[in-house]
């Protein structure tokens, strides 16, 4: 049997309740098969085995007090996976779906991604299954302090640098950090994502949308295609969603869909500037539902679907999707039904929103796919760059964030296209990423001898 197929197996067989992280390995692993023939230094060392074991995973109980006085209790979650590369670097989700499998699937992706945005940073990802929609800011803030008062203890500007994700942005991230420094008395560079009054970088709120559009730019820019005129899927309503519906404006293109949880809308016309900042203050500020787009723009909203259901069913035709909401959103059936109505790129803002059959037939059918270690590796980088400005205690101007965001996305696609070629597989930006991302780690992880 293949090193390959004994670690998924063996994966599989110690945690068997962790679908999405036998998803993710798996993902990566079938296509690091070439690296085992070419690198038997590594299979040796065992650092197939070595690099699907997280150094460190960290559950521990957060009780909060509700706005009746009632008490709470959720579970918190940091997995260490990888530093062999740098400090652990990933964001924090709350959401009632978080569980160890989650968040392990999310640290080993970070792993890659962060190795593929050529800064110094491992992987690691945290969380809990507590739901901040439809909490008061009191509610949030009180269960933030106390979930830090635990995870204070395992984090640090040299250790793990946490970030948000889904549920996690400015607001948390402000009750997180506050807490943190009263906690140990030192204002370090301890989050990224931080406002810009207390350490934040410009262009790291818009820096995963961003990205991701760039990286789809640079996947057109090799069929000669660009983002004019293209009529434009983007899923989600949130941080990524929002920025990446920004630039794709700004590239010419026309977005016509966004989702919540609740609802798909489809509005024909375009997401243009006016109507984005509508979005932006719904979600934002009012944390209200996408339904209320609908209402105000008199536009088709699709109940209880995502946008992908949405298009299937309303036989609606887009160029490029970007999906941006969560993972697994876009099956099989809604895959072929993208391809069927002509798309000709997907670029993954989220992390693994496509499930195995969908990523098939995106590949079977030779589209533009952009996986999301590679496509959204634009807000880790910029994390990273946060990080060295907090490092150096200077601010760059948001030209210079940005222009450092696009050559680093940039060098992501060519180092996928150019591993991918390397190893027989012209235009397989999977493979690319994952074999670029991966022995960049696999050989700092030799280096260090059994650690
Ligand atoms: P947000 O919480 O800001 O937004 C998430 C959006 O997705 C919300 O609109 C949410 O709707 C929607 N959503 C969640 N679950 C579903 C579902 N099952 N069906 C339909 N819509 C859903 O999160 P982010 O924008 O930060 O993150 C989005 C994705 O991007 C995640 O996969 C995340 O891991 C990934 N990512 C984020 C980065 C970042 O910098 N923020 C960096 C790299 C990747 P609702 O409000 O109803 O829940």
């Amino acid at each position: 049997m293949s090193v390959i197929k004994e670690v998924i197996d063996k994966v599989k067989k110690m945690d068997p309740d962790q679908p999405e992280f036998h998803q993710a390995v798996e993902e990566v692993l079938e296509t690091l098969e070439p690296t085992v023939k070419r690198h038997p230094e590594f299979v040796k060392a065992k650092i197939y085995e070595r690099i699907v074991e997280p150094e460190r995973m960290i559950i521990f109980r957060v009780p909060w007090e509700d706005d009746k006085g009632n008490v709470r209790v959720n579970r918190g979650f940091r997995v260490q996976f990888n530093n062999a590369i740098g400090p652990f670097k990933g964001g924090l989700r709350f959401h009632p779906s978080v569980n160890l499998g989650i968040i392990k699937f999310l640290g080993f992706e970070q792993i890659f991604k962060n190795s593929l945005t050529t800064l110094p940073m491992g992987g690691g990802k945290g969380g809990s299954d507590f739901d901040p929609k439809g909490k008061s800011d009191r509610e949030v803030m009180r269960f933030c302090q106390s979930f830090m008062l635990e995870l204070f203890r395992y984090v640090g500007a040299e250790t793990d640098v946490p970030a948000g994700d889904i549920g996690v942005g400015a607001r948390e991230i402000g009750y997180l950090f506050g807490y943190d420094k009263k906690i140990r008395n030192e204002h370090t560079g301890v989050f990224t994502g931080k406002r810009l009054e207390y350490g934040g970088s410009l262009v790291r709120p818009e820096a995963t949308g961003y990205g991701c559009v760039y990286f789809a730019a640079e996947m057109l820019a090799t069929r000669r295609l660009d983002f004019k005129n293209k009529i434009v899927a983007v899923s989600g309503s949130g941080n990524v969603a929002q920025y990446t519906v920004e630039k794709v404006n700004q590239l010419g293109g026309k977005v016509i869909t966004l989702c919540d949880s609740s609802a798909t809308v489809v509005d024909e016309k375009g997401i243009d500037a006016k109507k984005l900042d509508f979005v932006l203050e719904l979600k934002n500020i009012r944390r209200g539902r996408i339904k209320e787009y609908a209402d105000k723009y008199k536009t088709l909203c699709v109940d209880g679907k995502n946008v992908w259901e949405a298009l299937r069913e309303q036989g609606i035709k887009v160029d490029i999707a970007l999906p941006c909401a969560t993972e697994n959103e876009i099956d099989g059936k809604s895959a072929a039904a993208l391809v069927k109505n002509g798309c000709i790129c997907v670029a993954e803002g989220a992390n693994m929103p496509s499930t195995p059959e969908a990523a098939k037939i995106f590949q079977d059918h030779k589209i533009l796919y952009g996986p999301g270690k590679a496509a959204n590796a634009g807000g880790v980088a910029t994390s990273g760059l946060e990080m060295s400005q907090n490092s150096m205690k200077l601010s760059w101007t948001r030209e210079e964030v940005d222009s450092r965001l696009l050559i680093i996305m940039k060098s992501i696609h060519k180092a996928c296209v150019e591993t991918a070629e390397e190893y027989g597989r012209k235009g397989d930006y999977v493979t690319g990423a994952n074999i670029a991302g991966f022995t960049k780690v696999a050989r700092a992880m030799l280096a260090y001898g059994l650690v």
